[in-house]
């Protein structure tokens, strides 16, 4: 067993497993809401990265997953794309007219579907059937796989992977990838939640982002390490905020306070509230010119 940042064979238990039994694809759902509940997790004595390395295949689940909830989001995750778009545009200086764009675990084509709308050359790459089946019958590419199965090979202009690295098993191996689909000079996107922010160590393993779809948990000292590994030069790091429909989070309030003093009005689904605890990072990088 060594750490999947460093290489390191100096992993430590921190965190018992939650007793899950036998998993399924439900217990990767991205709306999942059993906050705290992970997999067994291991401390990287040299590097500090958080892992849990005793899973093994975990793109089946994923392969098989679905999530109604995740599209009830969707007007609000389109506003999300957007923010994430522009800010990548605004280091590129430049508009998204006529770029090859790729999104990494695009799920229904949400980011996909807003770059083309800013005119990008947007395609995607979702392992979930369901998902990519949703993008597909919307007309929205998105192919279904990872990276591994696009097909060709063409480089393009920019790769955004938002909410993908603390899910892989091999995410050194995801971020090499994605450099070898990328042009010398191109930009990658990383989102991921950050376990270094003040809400996460306030929150101890209550944390919402530990949970057991997670299986690496970054802070801005490994996420730098990571993207430097994979032939990466760090740009500038963000701490994105998020929307949510009003009566999502009310619902997911639920996971900290009992339900029964948490009213949610009819009308909370349509309002959107705009959240940002400031607990994930968006990491700019650009590829080396080699
Ligand atoms: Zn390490």
């Amino acid at each position: 067993m060594r750490c999947r940042i460093c290489g390191s064979p100096r992993l430590r238990l921190v965190k018992q497993g939650a007793g899950q039994g036998e998993l399924r694809s439900d217990d990767f759902a991205i709306t999942d809401a059993r906050y705290g509940q992970t997999l067994p997790i291991y401390a990287c004595d040299a590097c500090g990265f958080l892992q849990c390395p005793d899973v093994e295949g975990l793109l089946r689940y994923y392969e098989g997953l679905q999530d109604p909830d995740y599209e009830k989001g969707r007007p609000q995750r389109t506003l999300q794309a957007r923010m994430l778009l522009g800010r990548m545009l605004s280091i590129a200086g430049d508009s998204g007219q006529g770029k090859t764009l790729l999104d990494v675990g695009a799920g229904s084509g949400i980011l996909v579907q807003a770059a083309r709308e800013m005119g990008f050359d947007a395609l995607g790459v979702e392992p979930s059937r369901w998902l990519q089946g949703i993008a597909a019958s919307a007309e929205i590419p998105v192919i279904c796989g990872t990276i591994d199965d696009l097909p060709g090979d063409a480089l393009f202009d920019a790769i955004m992977a938002v909410d993908v690295v603390e899910h892989v098993d091999d995410p050194m191996g995801l971020l090499r990838a994605c450099v070898s689909r990328l042009r010398p000079g191109g930009l990658l996107a990383v989102v991921t939640p950050d376990r270094g922010s003040v809400v996460a160590r306030l929150m101890g393993w209550r944390w919402w982002h530990y949970r057991i779809a997670h299986v690496n948990y970054f802070n801005r000292v490994t996420l730098d390490m990571a993207l430097r590994g994979a032939g990466l030069t760090p740009i500038q790091y963000t701490r994105p905020g998020w929307r949510f429909p009003l009566d999502y989070l009310l619902q997911r309030l639920g996971a900290y306070i009992p339900p029964r003093f948490i009213p949610v009005p009819g009308f909370a689904r349509r309002i959107t509230v705009p959240l940002n605890l400031l607990d994930s990072l968006m990491a700019v990088a650009m590829r080396r010119e080699s």
